[in-house]
């Protein structure tokens, strides 16, 4: 049985000797697992990728990626999944924040064979700016309204996965990926643990408030087409309105006999407003069509098999 834990990293040069010394002081109390380390220096900027050569030739079990320049975190995880060789596969942040103190309890609940995924939430926020906590949850409600994925308040990407599940989470080959749905969209039995947040033990969050808003936005294009579909609404509505408003004029002068001051400006506007709304509804008619293509160029899987009783049989045939 072996257990790879994966590690992005970028700039975490202060954190990784805590990390590593937490790591190595959990998994010495699960001895029966083999494991290795895997770390994916993600482009950093500081010392991180002496740091992590050092350790590595200090400690066999330690395997470190490093890219030419920073990816982002969504690539890393790529990375560290693909190149995972373990059985079971954990993924973790450098900096502390999702505690390796938890990770016994999630193997022993993996090795109950009941879930295929022991994953993290945190339930409390402290420690974060408001402001930033209160877009976060506004992003959940959001997310969870438009697409058919669910995507849990303060789940964090802190979790143990078996081989299968990794294997389905490769298989959708999406460029633009968007690990949270990803992971809710492979679905499998998910065990979910709750800790409190901590702080970051060393160094800086790399998330500003606008990348995290560009990754909220990344997010939800790359899980639901709704937006497109935001034009054909409104321009049916803008021609219903306008039809309502010709027909009203209609009644008024003809049956009403009441004239406006200015001829010819009711009939005018409808006829404006009408035509807006048939170019906006063609608008959401191309947007329908590329909502299709974009599913289709994903390229997702049509489903994902947890189990089969004769897999090698019909392999055969
Ligand atoms: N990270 C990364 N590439 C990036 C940004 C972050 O690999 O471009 C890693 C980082 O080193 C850490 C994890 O992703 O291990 C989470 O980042 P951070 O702690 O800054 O995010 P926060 O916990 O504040 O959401
Ligand atoms: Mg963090």
């Amino acid at each position: 049985m072996l257990i790879s834990l994966m590690v992005p990293c970028y700039n975490e040069e202060e954190a990784l000797p805590y990390l590593y010394e937490a790591l190595c002081k959990v998994m010495d109390e699960c001895s029966q697992y083999d494991y290795e380390l895997i770390f994916v220096n993600d482009g950093s900027k500081d010392k991180t990728l002496s740091v992590l050569k050092d350790m590595a030739s200090k400690d066999e079990r330690i395997r470190y990626i490093s890219f030419s320049r920073n990816f982002g975190k969504e690539a890393a995880m790529f990375a560290g999944l693909s190149s995972a060789k373990g059985d079971w596969i954990g993924l973790l942040d450098a900096d502390m924040q999702d505690p390796p103190s938890l990770l016994p309890e999630m193997f022993s609940i993996l090795q109950s064979g009941e879930v295929d995924i022991v994953a993290t939430r945190r339930v409390s926020r402290k420690g974060e700016p408001p402001i930033r906590s209160f877009f976060a949850r506004r992003f959940y409600r959001l997310i969870n309204k438009f697409t058919d994925v669910e995507i849990v308040d303060g789940a964090r990407d802190f979790r143990v996965m078996t081989r299968p599940v990794v294997d389905a989470i490769l298989s959708l080959s999406e460029r633009q990926r968007f690990s949270k749905g990803i992971f809710a969209w492979v679905g499998f039995r998910t065990k979910w643990l709750e800790f409190e947040n901590v702080e970051r033990v060393a160094g800086e969050t790399k998330w500003s408030f606008w990348k995290l808003f560009l990754y909220a936005i990344e997010g939800i294009v790359s899980f639901t087409t709704a937006p497109l579909r935001i034009a054909t609404l409104v321009g049916f509505l803008i021609s219903c309105l306008s039809f309502a408003y010709l027909v009203y004029y209609f009644i008024r002068a003809i049956i009403l006999r009441i004239w406006d001051d200015v001829p010819g400006y009711p009939s005018l506007l409808s006829f404006m407003l009408f035509l807006g709304g048939m170019v906006l509804m063609a608008l959401g008619i191309i947007g329908e069509y590329l909502a299709k293509t974009y599913i289709e160029v994903k390229r997702r899987p049509l489903y994902i098999i947890s189990e089969d009783n004769k897999k090698d049989d019909s392999a055969d045939s």
